[in-house]
């Protein structure tokens, strides 16, 4: 069914709308137009009833046991490790190891480089590291963090007054001292989906290691992190129509080997005495604990879900509907729409002069329209580009043209109530 464009076609995008009975329910006594999805996208049907299935029928500890839950629950983990690594373009260099989302997957790998233990620090003192000023917080503050545990220096690769990274401003950045390189694959702020394929290159041919925050990334467009100069791949499963708090870390092995676990405990030694111990191989290592095997397993019933959608149908649909929304937003007095020209995403942010986003975004909840509202956890970037917190709606397979519509017409009345 993949792969066919989602508004039109036989099967339509009623047909994968009814997967998702959230939206059927009105909110404020109005249908609801749920377009806040680069937080939290909704959870079709077959993803529910995969972890249904699970806690049913399979549910048990992992890894430990030899009764037959306990390996059941075992092979479905690590099948959903296997479908997801595939789902991300993962080679036999690579190895996935599951998270709780983005946040978690982006400070393990900035805290396992800036600390010393099973092996030594790759970020020392006098090191550089290189963070784009694109990033939501949870790709800047565990580098700020690293930095200051190492003694590293953090420069910041700033974009352009639109909002946009440029290679010659990474060139002047890189030095024989730059360590890691650390980017995303669209700012959920404004929407701005930068080069990351020739910034990556650039950083790894200066000898950085290079980072991929693909939280707004991997429910579209399709990943291959094969073919990306990519060590590290962060991205969660709850915005890609997957179980919340779950989410990866896809690594190039001998990348993850030199991270420092951040959870020492069960499943992730091999060997322990009362003085030490020794540490399991890759990917257990850096998975101390009982992970969330039901949301491994929703979290691979998501990339499934996904597939057969198409993603490359849902790429067009989700630019199309920002498009539409941009070209619609930008007509309306007083708006500034951020990274207008940003290339294809699925976020649109703006901005109304003498207008505060918190009583749009009330007014628009009131209609029964969700949108987010503030600086999207990127206060330097907002900041940076001098505008003050913003509107942000972004979109999912199952919205449609009429939603952005809807939002439009709240927005216009929002303004005139508000002005
Ligand atoms: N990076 C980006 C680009 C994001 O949009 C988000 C979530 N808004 C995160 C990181 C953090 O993701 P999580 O809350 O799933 O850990």
């Amino acid at each position: 069914m993949g792969d066919r464009p989602l508004a039109t076609g036989a099967a339509g995008l009623a047909q994968w709308r009814a997967l998702f009975p959230i939206l059927a329910q009105p909110v404020n006594g109005r249908p609801l137009a749920y377009l806040d999805n680069a937080a939290t996208t909704q959870v079709p049907l077959p993803v529910q009833d995969a972890l249904r299935r699970f806690e049913q029928h399979d549910r048990a500890n992992i890894h430990r046991g030899v009764h037959t839950l306990s390996q059941r629950a075992t092979d479905a983990f690590e099948r959903a490790r296997g479908e997801l690594e595939r789902f991300v373009g993962a080679g036999a260099a690579h190895e996935l190891v599951f998270t709780s989302g983005t946040t978690d997957a982006l400070n393990l790998v900035a805290h396992g480089l800036s600390t010393a233990g099973i092996s030594p620090a790759t970020i020392r003192a006098g090191d550089e590291i290189v963070v784009s000023g694109l990033e939501h917080h949870a790709n800047l503050v565990p580098w700020q963090q690293a930095a200051r545990r190492a003694g590293a220096v953090l420069r910041i690769l700033l974009p352009d007054e639109q909002g946009q990274l440029h290679a010659d401003d990474l060139a002047r950045l890189l030095t024989p001292r730059t360590r890691v390189f650390a980017l995303t694959a669209c700012a959920n702020a404004t929407g701005e989906r930068p080069p990351f394929e020739a910034l990556l290159a650039q950083a790894a041919a200066a000898g950085a290691l290079t980072v991929l925050d693909a939280a707004q990334a991997v429910g579209h467009g399709t990943l291959d992190v094969s073919a990306l100069a990519c060590d590290f791949l962060a991205f969660s499963g709850h915005k890609m129509y997957g179980p919340m708090g779950t989410g990866a870390l896809v690594g190039r092995r001998d990348a993850l080997e030199r991270l420092e676990p951040l959870r020492y405990g069960g499943d992730m030694v091999v060997w322990v005495t009362q003085e030490q111990a020794s540490f399991a191989e890759l990917p257990a290592r850096l998975e101390g604990g009982t992970p969330n095997v039901a949301g491994a397993v929703g979290m691979a019933a998501a990339a499934a879900f996904i597939e057969q959608v198409g993603r490359q149908a849902i790429d067009e649909h989700v630019a199309a509907l920002r498009a539409h929304a941009v070209a619609g937003l930008a007509a309306l007095p007083g708006v500034t729409v951020l990274s207008a020209d940003g290339g294809p995403s699925a976020i649109v942010s703006f901005v109304a002069e003498g207008v505060h986003p918190h009583d749009i975004g009330t007014l628009l909840d009131e209609q029964g329209i969700a949108v987010r509202t503030g600086h999207h956890c990127a206060q330097p970037l907002i900041e940076h580009l001098g505008l003050g917190p913003t509107t942000r709606a972004s979109f999912a397979l199952y919205n449609t043209h009429d939603e952005v519509e809807r939002l439009l017409a709240g927005v216009a009345h929002a303004l005139e109530v508000l002005r």
